[in-house]
């Protein structure tokens, strides 16, 4: 058996994220389980990870602070090179453009974008010596489509595709692949309260997506099999909008 190589995710205490962590440790892979401050459903995801075969390091800290990350990443990365990074960790703090707070706009952009800047930075500095990584991020069908109330959304996650395209270019001499897995509507917290029945029937699958339908694709891009397969915007939205 080979070495067991490591992924990042950020943002995996419930959701898709907690779906990629657990899916990931079932491929073989150990995890880093960053987190905000949901502790109890970390701890939770975390079992599940072990008990299917991963290891699972926790690393609660707020992705928009560097800081915060560095106290955190540094010392175990003095240790290990993760093989890849998935950067989920994501808020929406909808509102129309007009009464939007400027923390609203500032916060949404912090999360998803500084959160990426901040953990791509310190992890490909490592892997650009391995020759060797994935990085994915999570964008949303919002950023290719809009969506009123979600301009802070939209425009964070359509900065993510440009940052990883670009990336992508940056990286693949060196034999990281960047991409983006753009989901559509999925079950999780973050859809509670939205108006269902009007969203439905734009959706040609006429369903909303299970997490697991968004883990396999993140599984899919860090296996051989995707090897060459970057800068690309994978969407994973049941037909929605294409
Ligand atoms: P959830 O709201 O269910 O989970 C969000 C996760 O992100 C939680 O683990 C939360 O941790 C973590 N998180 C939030 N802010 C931070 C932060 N500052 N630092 C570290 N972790 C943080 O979201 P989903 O699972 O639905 O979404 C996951 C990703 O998928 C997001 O990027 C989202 O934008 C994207 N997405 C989701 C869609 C959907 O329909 N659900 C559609 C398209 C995209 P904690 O619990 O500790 O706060």
């Amino acid at each position: 058996m080979g070495e067991r190589k490591t992924v990042l995710v950020s943002g995996a205490s419930r959701g898709i994220g907690a779906a990629i962590a657990v899916d990931l440790a079932a491929a073989g892979y150990d995890i880093w389980l960053n987190y905000h401050s949901a502790t109890a459903a970390a701890q939770a995801v975390a079992e599940r990870v072990v008990a299917h075969g991963g290891r699972c390091t926790l690393l609660p800290f707020d992705v928009a602070d560097a800081a915060a990350a560095e106290a955190a990443l540094l010392p175990l990365l003095a240790e290990t090179v993760p093989y890849a990074l998935v950067h989920n960790a994501g808020v929406t703090r909808d509102g129309v453009l007009a009464l939007m707070p400027r923390e609203d706009w500032d916060r949404v952009l912090a999360v998803h974008l500084d959160g990426f800047f901040i953990l791509a930075r310190m992890l490909t500095k490592l892997m650009l010596g391995r020759r060797e990584g994935r990085i994915v991020a999570i964008g949303s069908i919002a950023a290719e489509t809009g969506q009123a109330g979600q301009v802070n959304y939209a425009a964070a996650k359509a900065g993510l595709i440009g940052a990883v395209k670009a990336l992508a270019r940056e990286l693949g001499r060196r034999n990281i692949l960047v991409n983006v897995v753009s989901p559509g509507l999925i079950d999780t917290e973050m859809i509670a309260g939205l108006p269902l029945e009007k969203i439905l029937p734009l959706i040609p699958l006429g369903r909303v997506g299970r997490v697991e339908e968004v883990s396999g694709v993140v599984r899919f891009l860090l296996s051989d099999a995707a090897g060459y397969l970057t800068g690309q915007v994978i969407g994973v939205n049941g037909g929605m909008h294409m």
